[in-house]
């Protein structure tokens, strides 16, 4: 019953995103689906066509260096998710003939590709029935199905079989349907202040028949930016993405005035291979090298 007022609703009313059309590849929309993990859709846009500009297969982009994809990430913030995806790309080139997989499986296997990016690109790259949760879907099915007023914590396993269970048995329907699940939560049925008048649902919505009653389960962590590592790490990452090459140590401590802070994030981010040390003591991206080294 859902999937018959939100699919005529998503017809309608879908946002113009650049990897929802229909010239984009299954590859077009992994790289999407890394990029907006914790990241919104506006700041992704402009980075996503310069990818595929740049990048327009795995295999091109695997043979980029780790220096060039950590500079076209930019700004999008967790660049773990860019070597993860260059690491994935090298996959798919080496062991799937440069094709993404279409298969669940298979995807899973993929360095990167956790539960919910697998079946978005079974379902948005391949057009493939498979039930795909993120925070928005996980809000919508449990205002909308189980009359709460939010979701609560991720059930990874119950999540999944309750949005399975949602989807139509047709495969196009279904992930026209999975991505209409989606965009409702994202522009409509929000956190706060949900949009119910007009609400394509809104005569069926299980939050509506019992009164709209008030979400009492755990309360979300509120996310913080300044000051933490994380914020650090960004800023020791734009020194050496906005340099020509490596730059002496004296660049990054200019980076963050705190030193025990400075120092603890530099370490993180030569663990996590996001920087490395070179022998005459400059720090550099990846696979960047003094000239003439
Ligand atoms: S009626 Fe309101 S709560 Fe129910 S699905 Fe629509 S926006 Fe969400």
């Amino acid at each position: 019953m859902l999937a018959e007022l939100l699919v005529p609703w998503f017809d309608e009313h879908a946002r113009d995103l650049p990897w929802r059309r229909p010239e984009t590849t299954p590859w077009g929309v992994l790289v999407s689906e890394f990029m907006l993990q914790q990241t919104p859709v506006k700041r992704v846009e402009p980075i996503w066509l310069d990818w595929m500009r740049r990048w327009p297969t795995p295999s091109e982009l695997a043979a980029a260096p780790q220096s060039d994809v950590l500079r076209a990430w930019g700004k999008l913030g967790y660049p773990r998710r860019a070597l993860r995806l260059h690491a994935a790309a090298s996959a798919i080139a080496t062991g799937h003939g440069d094709i993404v997989p279409s298969d669940v499986d298979e995807l899973l296997a993929l360095p990167g590709v956790g539960a919910y990016t697998a079946r978005a690109v079974a379902a948005f790259g391949y057009q493939r029935r498979a039930p795909v949760v993120d925070t928005n879907v996980r809000r919508v099915i449990a205002r909308a199905v189980h009359g709460a007023g939010d979701a609560g914590p991720p059930r990874t396993t119950a999540d999944l079989a309750d949005a399975e269970a949602l989807l139509p048995s047709d495969d196009l329907v279904a992930a026209r349907f999975s991505a209409a699940l989606m965009e409702l939560g994202a522009v409509r049925c929000t956190v706060r202040n949900p949009g119910c008048e007009g609400c394509p649902v809104f005569g069926e919505c299980a939050w509506q028949a019992h009164g709209r009653p008030e979400y009492t389960g755990p309360s979300r962590p509120v996310q913080r930016f300044a000051g933490t590592d994380r914020q650090v790490r960004g800023r020791l990452l734009d020194v050496l993405r906005d340099a020509p090459g490596p730059v002496p140590r004296t660049a990054l401590d200019d980076a963050w005035s705190e030193p025990a802070q400075r120092d603890r994030c530099l370490f993180s981010l030569l663990t996590d291979g996001l920087v490395e040390h070179l022998p005459d003591g400059s720090f550099a991206l990846p696979g960047e090298r003094v000239p003439g080294h």
